[in-house]
């Protein structure tokens, strides 16, 4: 079932988007066969279950195959941990956040790579920083010597119909290449981790690098 997800994704997906398999609450049987079809990127949103399944993996030939992602609000508690493990932090959303991955980066002398999340619909029960925002605090954390911005990320407001979602993904889009005509560090932002197994279709067309599925993989 995974694999035959997977393989009808691709076909949807071109090859130059990343998907990330979002396997919270999942075993680790399913995210060794999402791997076996030919997914590279998993995805977790708590750096405890994520430590535990990286810690399963580790010692197989999967370890290597695996590029793990945070895509879940990171504490600062956790960020040591979580700098241990993944490839990818998606959900930087402060400037404080920022500076803590940076110190414990430091110490394993590890460039981090980040997103920067960002929310943009402005629901109040959403992580991210709002888009006013974004520049500011991207300048800042662009002086942070361990730290690596791919770029933003952002999760949609849940909507009846995905079309919906359009307006949001754009305005991630216009943010990135606003960011990148003014950062005065010359660095540009690439990434844009957008779409989720509702919406995934209308974030690609709107620029998304990076989708994020966890229905559309796993079931459910
Ligand atoms: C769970 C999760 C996903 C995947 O959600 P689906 O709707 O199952 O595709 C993507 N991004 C984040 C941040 C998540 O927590």
């Amino acid at each position: 079932m995974v694999k035959e997800n997977i393989l009808k994704l691709r076909e949807r997906i071109a090859d130059s988007i990343t998907i990330v398999a979002v396997s919270k609450g999942r075993t680790l049987e399913q995210i060794k066969e999402a791997v076996e079809a030919g997914i590279t990127d998993i995805g977790e949103n708590k750096v405890q279950e994520a430590l535990e399944k990286y810690n399963a993996i580790r010692t197989t030939p999967y370890a290597q195959r695996i590029k793990w992602h945070m895509v879940g609000h990171l504490q600062t508690n956790k960020v040591k941990e979580a700098v241990n493990i993944f490839n990818l932090i998606q959900s930087a959303d402060s400037l404080h956040l920022a500076q803590e991955i940076d110190k414990w980066a430091a110490r394993i002398n590890k460039i981090q790579n980040i997103l920067v999340e960002v929310n943009v619909c402005g629901e109040s029960s959403k992580f991210g920083l709002k888009p006013d925002a974004a520049i500011g605090v991207i300048e800042e954390i662009a002086r942070l010597k361990n730290i690596n911005i791919n770029g933003l990320m952002t999760i949609a407001p849940v909507v009846d119909n995905p079309e919906k979602t359009r307006p949001y993904f754009r305005l991630l889009r216009e943010l990135r290449d606003k960011i990148n005509s003014l950062l005065s560090t010359g660095h540009q932002l690439s990434t844009l981790s957008m779409g989720m197994t509702d919406d995934f279709e209308a974030a690609i067309e709107e620029g998304a690098t990076m989708v994020r599925l966890g229905r559309a993989i796993f079931g459910g």
